[in-house]
C-alpha cells in the first residue's frame, strides 16, 4: 500500500486542509481515533475509558507551531486539561510534544513552558510524559528532559527502539519512568535501524532491560500482539511486579485487545488525542495503516 501511504502523508501536510478542518468538528470518522475538540467532550471520553478499567494519557493535538503566541495557547489548553482531570478526579496523565510548546522557536521559552506545566501537574499529583519526536529534535529533547528531571519527579520520556542511541539511553534512564516504542518517524540509516526485524529485536531488548534492570516504571506502547505476549511471558518468568509496568495503545486501535488485556488483569493506558488540530493526526494514522480507511467510509456514510 505504499501509494496510499504517500497520499495520506501528503494530505496530512496540506496547509489549506489543516487550516480548513480546524474550523469544523471531527469529520470522516475521526471521532473513532480522536477524543474530542473541546476539553469537556474529551473529559467524557476519559470517563468512559476509566469506566472500562483503562487509564488515559491525553495529547493536545497541535501542528506547525512557529509563533510564540500559538505555543502559549497550546500550553493553556494543556493546563486547562490538567485542571479538568484533577477536578473530575480521573485516572489520566499528560503526553506533551515539545515542538508544540516552542522547542523549534526558542529552547528557553520551551523549557519555561514545561516547568509551568510540570508545576501545575505536580499540584494535581499528575505524571507528564515528554513524547519523542523526529531525530532532528532528539538532542534538544534529551537536554531539556535532563534539566527537568533534576527539578521534577513527575516527568518521564520516550525511547524509540529504531534509534541506535536507544542502547545507551535505556541504561542512562534506567531509574526513570519510560515509555518504550518502536518509533514513528522516517529516520536515516546512519542513526536508525530500517528493517522491521531489527527494530522489533531492539524493542524487545529495551523492554526486557528496563523491566529487569531499571528501577523506573515501564510503559510498553505498541499494538503488536507478538511483542505484548512475549513481554507477558517474560514478566511471568521473572516475577516482575504488576505495579511496575503498563501497556499503552492509541485510542480506537485494537479495542478488543485492549479490553482483553484489562480482563487478564493488566494495566492499560489509552493515548487519547484531542483538539481542533485533529486532521493531520488522523491522516497520519491512515497512512500508517491504510486498513483504517474503513473508519473514513463508516464516517462518511454515517454523516
Ligand atoms: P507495528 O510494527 O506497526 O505492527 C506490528 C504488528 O502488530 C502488525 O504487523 C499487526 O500484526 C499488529 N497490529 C499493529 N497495529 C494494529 C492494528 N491497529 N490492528 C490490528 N493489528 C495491528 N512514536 C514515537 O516516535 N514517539 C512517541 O512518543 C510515540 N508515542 C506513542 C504512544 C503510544 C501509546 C503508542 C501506541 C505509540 C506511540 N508511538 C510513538 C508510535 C510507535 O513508535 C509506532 O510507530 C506505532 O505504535 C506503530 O508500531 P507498533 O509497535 O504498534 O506495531
Amino acid at each position: 500500500m505504499p501509494l496510499l501511504r504517500d497520499i495520506f502523508i501528503h494530505l496530512s501536510e496540506n496547509d489549506m486542509l489543516n487550516e480548513a478542518t480546524k474550523k469544523v468538528g471531527l469529520r470522516f470518522g475521526a471521532d473513532k481515533v480522536v477524543g474530542g475538540i473541546k476539553v469537556e467532550d474529551t473529559i467524557e471520553r476519559i470517563k468512559d475509558l476509566n469506566d472500562q478499567g483503562m487509564g488515559v494519557t491525553f495529547d493536545n493535538l497541535g501542528e506547525f507551531i512557529t509563533e510564540k503566541s500559538e505555543a502559549l495557547q497550546e500550553k493553556s489548553n494543556i493546563l486547562e486539561m490538567i485542571q479538568a482531570i484533577d477536578e473530575h478526579g480521573l485516572d489520566a496523565h499528560g503526553s506533551i510534544k515539545l515542538s508544540q510548546i516552542g522547542l523549534h522557536i526558542d529552547y528557553d521559552f520551551c523549557l519555561q513552558n514545561m516547568r509551568e506545566i510540570l508545576t501545575v501537574a505536580k499540584q494535581a499529583d499528575m505524571f507528564i510524559n515528554v513524547d519523542m519526536e523526529n531525530y532532528s529534535s532528539y538532542d534538544d529533547t534529551i537536554r531539556l528532559v535532563d534539566t527537568l528531571k533534576e527539578e521534577f519527579d513527575n516527568v518521564g520520556t520516550v525511547i524509540q527502539s529504531y534509534l541506535f542511541n536507544s542502547r545507551e539511553d535505556i541504561i542512562k534512564y534506567k531509574d526513570m519512568r519510560l515509555r518504550l516504542v518502536k518509533g514513528a518517524y522516517k529516520e536515516a540509516p546512519e542513526v536508525a535501524f530500517q528493517a522491521k526485524k531489527d527494530i522489533d529485536a531492539a524493542y524487545m531488548r529495551l523492554i526486557k532491560t528496563h523491566l529487569l534492570e531499571g528501577s523506573g516504571y515501564t510503559s510498553i506502547a505498541t499494538h503488536d500482539h507478538n511483542i505484548i505476549e512475549e513481554t507477558i511471558d517474560f514478566i511471568k518468568e521473572n516475577d516482575i511486579p504488576e505495579d511496575t509496568f503498563e501497556f499503552q495503545m492509541l485510542y480506537g486501535f485494537r479495542k478488543d485487545y485492549q479490553r482483553n488485556l484489562v480482563s487478564r488483569g493488566y494495566r492499560v493506558i489509552v493515548y487519547l488525542p484531542f483538539g481542533k488540530d485533529w486532521y493531520a493526526y488522523f491522516m497520519r494514522r491512515l497512512a500508517e495503516r491504510p486498513q483504517n480507511i474503513n473508519l473514513v467510509l463508516k464516517g462518511v456514510t454515517r454523516d
